[in-house]
């Protein structure tokens, strides 16, 4: 998907106004019924019905019909609501040029009014995971709000706390400097993913370092989870920073041992085959720290651990946590899916209904209606409130 930013500039208050006005909707709808975006947005003189179609132009906006006239937001709609807020408060002035992409994610550099260049993070969640959640309906049937909004917006969330709390204890991680929606602002590494990087000036100083790291992470109570050479950046100095966090979790996780020992697991094979490190054969008798110097997971001080003391009062819940576990739990058992079908995935994801069984949600919905409506015409008041002209 391309972000033409350009769009922005030429999108109008009422735009935003009406766009505002889907994204409130899909608190309760997942498409949002175009006679309720008129009612919430309350523009004058019938003037809903024009924006929607300039919005649907934009590819701001999905159409659905099938089972009455309405709208959702596409992905480029969240963004550019994300994008629109950031600007307002200005975290950031202009979008360049495209990073990455992850399994889950957009990456972007942006630009400051200073010339400082920073990186924006748009989750997708529901990128990968969109099938895995299908195949849980019946966990779904329960849960109206688990979409790929939410769940894009869960991980931001998670991936913002994560960071400002370990650049708080000293790890090298991105200075988190805002969050909003799926979309989480951060400090520009100057570097390259470990990934990238074919010789090393010190490979045993920096597989050290990198290990040190996974067990200092441990010894604070966190299990990174995907520590590999894609979410280790190295710079010119061969400095060491870590990123990606929404997937992390607490070392009283039930299956925490199998994911520390994976992480080291990673380091140990990416180090050997790549920088041709030795490494002596794995003892197996599980009494001690390995032979070859394997950090052993039970062999760890934990009782510092700062995730559920600090962690719990960043605005991020338990609940948000065991909604989102869930999701990666499942986007794991899809990442083994073949191209193809992650290709037809993210089609299915744009062009269906991602959110489950709307027989249900409808029903809940029409007796909530004239108390969306009340709701959120006074959040779009608000939100309009927020942005200056
Ligand atoms: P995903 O969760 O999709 O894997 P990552 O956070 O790992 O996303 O980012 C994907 C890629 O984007 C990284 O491998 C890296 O190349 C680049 N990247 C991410 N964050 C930064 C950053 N703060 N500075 C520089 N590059 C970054
Ligand atoms: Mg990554």
């Amino acid at each position: 998907m391309k972000l033409d930013v350009d769009v922005l500039r030429y999108l109008s208050k009422d735009d935003f106004r009406v766009l505002t006005a889907v994204e409130l909707g899909m608190r309760n709808h997942e498409i949002v019924p175009t006679e309720l975006i008129d009612r919430i947005a309350r523009l004058r003189n019938g003037g809903t019905y024009k924006v929607l179609k300039n919005l649907l132009k934009n590819k701001l906006l999905h159409h659905d019909s099938s089972k009455y006239d309405g709208f959702r937001l596409t992905y480029l709609g969240y963004d550019f609501l994300a994008i629109k807020t950031m600007v307002n408060k200005g975290v950031f002035q202009a979008v360049g040029r495209k990073i990455g992409v992850g399994k889950e994610s957009d990456i972007f550099e942006v630009a400051c009014e200073d010339g400082t260049v920073l990186v924006m993070k748009l989750h997708r969640l529901g990128r990968v995971s969109f099938r895995a959640v299908k195949s849980k309906r019946d966990y779904l049937r329960h849960r109206s709000s688990y979409n790929w909004l939410y769940l894009s917006r869960l991980a931001a969330l998670k991936e913002f706390a994560f960071m400002k709390a370990l650049e708080e204890h000293g790890f090298p991680v991105p200075k988190a400097v805002e969050c909003n929606r799926h979309c989480v602002v951060m400090s520009l590494v100057q570097g390259y993913p470990l990934v990238q990087v074919k010789q090393l000036q010190n490979p045993e100083m920096v597989f050290e370092t990198i290990l040190n790291q996974v067990v200092r992470l441990a010894e604070h109570g966190l299990i990174h989870c995907d520590f590999n050479e894609f979410n280790i950046m190295i710079d010119d100095d061969e400095k060491v920073t870590m990123i990606d966090f929404p997937q992390m979790v607490s070392v009283s996780h039930r299956n925490a041992q199998m994911y520390f020992d994976r992480d080291i697991e990673c380091i140990f094979k990416f180090f050997r085959k790549r920088f041709n490190l030795s490494f002596q054969e794995i003892s197996d008798d599980n009494e001690g720290p390995d032979e070859d110097g394997r950090p052993c997971f039970s062999d760890i001080d934990k009782s510092s651990g700062f995730l559920d003391k600090e962690l719990a009062a960043s605005g991020f819940t338990k609940k948000d946590e065991d909604d989102l576990e869930r999701c990666i739990e499942g986007s794991e058992e899809a990442a083994t899916h073949s191209d193809d079908e992650e290709v037809q995935l993210a089609e299915e994801l744009r062009d269906t209904n991602v959110m489950g069984d709307d027989s249900l949600q409808l029903e809940q919905d029409e007796g909530n209606e004239s108390k969306d409506v009340e709701e959120n015409s006074e959040a779009v008041e608000s939100s309009d409130s927020e942005k200056p002209d």
